[in-house]
């Protein structure tokens, strides 16, 4: 079975983190170390759609980098950013050194919360 890794914990809430987005399938919280006044990592929250990276995904999990696209759109309309960044970095390689799939979103505009 996957080893708990850091946003495992955080979805449980067994580590803490600044929660901007949070629906039934996907959480939004704010970089710990931001490179941008907005940096967010979208996540997804359920079990079923846990894939460690880009590189990982299958068949079965091909939805998951639209579902958290998407959760990153909805978060920049109801925030009012208008232009920003999403990246996924893809393996060790690639520059991931959380093994749970996430979206970076950074924009130059800063949040109130
Ligand atoms: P990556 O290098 O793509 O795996 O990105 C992992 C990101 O997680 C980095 O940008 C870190 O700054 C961020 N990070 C690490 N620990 C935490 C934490 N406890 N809360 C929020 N962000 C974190």
């Amino acid at each position: 079975m996957q080893e708990p890794t850091l946003f495992h914990k955080i979805v449980t809430g067994d580590i803490p983190a600044d929660v901007v987005y949070d629906t039934e399938n996907v959480l939004g919280f704010k970089d710990i170390h931001p490179k941008a006044p907005t940096h967010v990592l979208f996540i997804a929250k359920k079990e079923k759609d846990f894939v460690p990276s880009i590189v990982n995904l299958t068949d079965d999990t091909a939805h998951v980098p639209t579902l958290l696209i998407r959760a990153a759109q909805q978060f920049a309309i109801k925030k009012g950013i208008e232009g920003y960044k999403l990246s996924f970095n893809c393996g060790a390689q690639g520059g991931q050194e959380v093994s749970y799939l996430h979206l970076h979103f950074l924009a130059s505009q800063a949040i109130d919360s």
